[in-house]
């Protein structure tokens, strides 16, 4: 019934991938011997192949989780190290290479770790067993190695030859056992010898007769007896082997058969003595099986612990909420769709056409100041002569021919803004802000992938949309770039809204001479300088130089801030005066455009904006909302591998916790459920065997 060996070993490595193997530990073959006992040569002969670390310095550091796993179909052999993800290793120098890194990254001081190296290797040639390699015993610590090393390996072995594991315990022929470190730890802890299994290697160093001795001591005697080997390869056989992959098991059990056949006497049927590999094999399967189903009820037990204890913080914490890696994301999804949906409800046309406006609005204000009413920022030197700091503004004149061609021109810089570009562009980033906001209240905040996926839908849509769009944009809102005359409503609502900005305006402009006056330190300071620097501007003072190294008692900085706190002044006054017009009589009807451009070219923008928002609306908005949610499916629902929607889901730790507990109660069920069939199976074994 090897079916069971191998089902454990499949349980452990399920127990292991939720980390319950130190709680729940099944029993296993622990090798324990001298250095240079034969433990390693014993391992291989086992395996096929020499996969250990050798060399002088102890270099076992780590215990190796040994797992064989037979696979009676396959051709190739090849090993696995589960907790580093190097995927299937075929060469088993490599394994040798692999085992000495992880060994040597022990940091020296701390000798030995009892973090174990799990191995798993797979062979159509290798029984199912489970076996743990632990450093050998040292009889004499060696000059370069830290004088506590002795000690701490035996505390190692100490610690893992406790029941109910089976003890495999390495002695060498030429050694005399009375001195064998592994039998007399071993004795320690089983000293009726009810778990030990005696391997005497190097069989073919003594005399038969006293190999003989060995294999039937009866001073530690054990119940599951000595068995006899001779691990090393022939000579010849072994270099050829160390060269190539080729398996080494067969070459050593023949070896070991023409040792033990041309001595009959000693060890021949009749002598009843456990000689060889194959035996040594052989007997290791049976008593594992046998120690894996003496241990099923304990085992079924403590796992039925574990269990509970993982149920009850399942309701607990978790209320019996079922999550999965994969419901986790689509909720998620779901969530982040709805609220999505919520945005596209609320943003529509209008809010298209106020983003549009607003961008337009400003750029009518720059014309303005470019080219009607603008005193530029003042620097330290006198203006020539006037006194009155607005009278070097122009006036509008509607008679002179110049006032027209100056609205022509303004009107004319508003339409060939590159409408088409600029209001794709400012509606565009809008909408990826709200992406960006939506994202940053979504569950999704806490996932970084999850973050740029969904930036890289909304920004590769948007890019794609946009060159389209703003072309068109562009020819559509063409006919205004040549006549555009607004009508009487038209006039009304731009004299209305070019108030509003203007006063939008002077309130920032008023703001700022505060946030000066705050960072000079008070009105008062900011009003002397101001006063200098008006009275330098109107040549009243004189200055040496140009004041680049302060004046007037003023420092450098302090005439920096006055000169901003002059020119917001200037501004001010401007805009406050620019809102007189605009409010009074004159500008109430289109007939006197020449003395309002303002008016006249927020109409104009307004129009423009009229355009752009239904364009945009039908072609940009109307489009996203449709593709991007598709969008979102591709990068974050159907395209994920299961790995990625994995990572995904543990990259919030909340949601590790909630998985984690979630997964070991599923696996933990399993397995018990597994376990309970063995059970049953092995029980109806022993009917089976008792009937017969
Ligand atoms: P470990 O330090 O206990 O792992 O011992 P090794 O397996 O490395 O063996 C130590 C030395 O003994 C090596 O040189 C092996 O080739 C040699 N050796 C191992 N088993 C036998 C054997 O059965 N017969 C002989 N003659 N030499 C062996």
């Amino acid at each position: 019934m090897m079916l069971l060996t191998k089902k454990m070993i499949e349980i452990r490595s399920l127990l292991q991938t939720v980390g319950q193997s130190e709680t729940l530990t099944l029993p296993s073959i622990v090798v324990i011997g001298s250095q240079s006992s034969g433990k390693s040569s014993v391992l291989e002969a086992i395996v096929g192949h020499e996969f250990l670390p050798k060399g002088h310095n102890m270099v076992t550091r780590r215990p190796i989780e040994l797992t064989l796993i037979n696979t009676p179909d396959a051709q190739a052999e090849y090993a696995e190290f589960p907790a580093i993800g190097l995927g299937k290793v075929t060469d088993f120098s490599q394994v040798q290479r692999t085992l000495t890194d992880l060994n040597l990254a022990v940091p020296a001081s701390e000798c030995v770790s009892d973090d174990p190296i799990q191995l798993r290797i797979y062979s159509p040639n290798v029984p199912d067993l489970s076996l743990i390699d632990l450093p050998g015993y040292i009889q004499v610590v060696g000059r370069d190695q830290p004088p506590e090393l002795k000690e701490k390996i035996s505390e190692l072995c100490d610690k893992y030859i406790q029941a109910p594991n089976i003890v495999l315990a390495i002695s060498a022929a030429d050694v005399d056992l009375a001195n064998s470190t592994a039998l007399r730890a071993s004795r320690k802890v089983d000293p009726r010898g009810e778990r030990t299994i005696g391997v005497i290697t190097k069989m073919d160093l003594v005399e038969p007769a006293r190999a003989v001795d060995l294999l039937t001591d009866q001073k530690y005697a054990l119940r599951l007896g000595y068995v006899g080997v001779i691990s090393k390869p022939p000579q010849q056989l072994n270099n050829v082997f160390r060269r190539g992959s080729g398996n080494i098991s067969s070459a050593i059990i023949r070896n070991e058969n023409a040792f033990f056949s041309s001595h009959p006497l000693e060890f021949g049927p009749q002598s009843e003595l456990d000689v060889g590999t194959t035996t040594l094999r052989k007997k290791l399967m049976l008593v594992l099986e046998q120690t894996l189903a003496s241990s099923l009820k304990s085992t079924s037990e403590a796992i039925q612990h574990d269990l509970a204890e993982t149920t009850y913080e399942f309701k607990v914490q978790y209320n019996e909420r079922p999550l999965s890696a994969e419901s986790y994301l689509a909720e998620s999804l779901d969530a982040f769709k709805h609220s999505f949906k919520g945005f596209t409800e609320y943003f529509g046309r209008p809010q298209v056409r106020e983003i549009i406006k607003h961008e337009l609005d400003q750029q009518v204000l720059n014309l303005l100041a470019s080219r009607y009413w603008n005193k530029p920022f003042v620097d330290l030197s006198p203006p020539p002569s006037e006194s009155d700091p607005l009278s070097d503004l122009p006036k509008a004149d509607p008679e002179n021919p110049l006032w027209h061609l100056k609205l022509d021109a303004s009107s004319s810089s508003l339409t060939k803004l590159g409408i088409g570009r600029l209001a794709t562009s400012v509606v565009a980033n809008s909408i990826q802000a709200h992406i960006n906001r939506l994202i940053s209240t979504s569950t999704f905040a806490v996932h970084p992938f999850a973050r740029q996926a969904i930036t890289d839908a909304s920004a590769s849509i948007l890019k794609d949309l946009s060159y389209e769009v703003s072309d068109d944009l562009e020819i559509c809102i063409k006919p205004y770039k040549f006549k555009f005359e607004p009508d009487d409503k038209e006039w009304a609502k731009g004299r209305d809204n070019i108030s509003t900005v203007l006063k939008e305006e002077l309130r920032t402009c008023e703001e700022a001479i505060k946030s000066v006056e705050s960072t000079v330190g008070g009105k008062k300071k900011l009003r002397d300088v101001m006063g200098f620097i008006d009275r330098v501007r109107s040549g009243q003072v004189v200055l040496e130089g140009n004041g680049a190294g302060g004046a007037g008692g003023f420092s450098a900085s302090l005439l920096d801030k006055g000169r901003d706190a002059v020119f917001l002044r200037d501004r001010a006054d401007i805009i406050k005066m620019r809102l007189l017009a605009v409010k009074s009589k004159q500008c109430a009807t289109k007939k006197n455009k020449y003395y309002c451009p303002e008016v006249f070219l927020d109409a104009v923008a307004d129009k423009l904006t009229e355009t752009a928002d239904l364009f945009l609306e039908a072609d940009l908005l109307s489009k996203f909302f449709y593709l991007f949610p598709r969008e979102l499916d591709a990068r974050l629902g159907r395209g994920l591998s299961q790995g990625e929607v994995d990572r995904f889901a543990r990259e919030d730790p909340k949601i590790r916790r909630h998985l984690d507990v979630v997964r070991r109660k599923e696996l933990l069920e399993h397995v018990l459920k597994e376990m309970e069939a063995l059970r049953q199976l092995e029980q109806r074994e022993k009917r089976y065997t008792s009937r017969a």
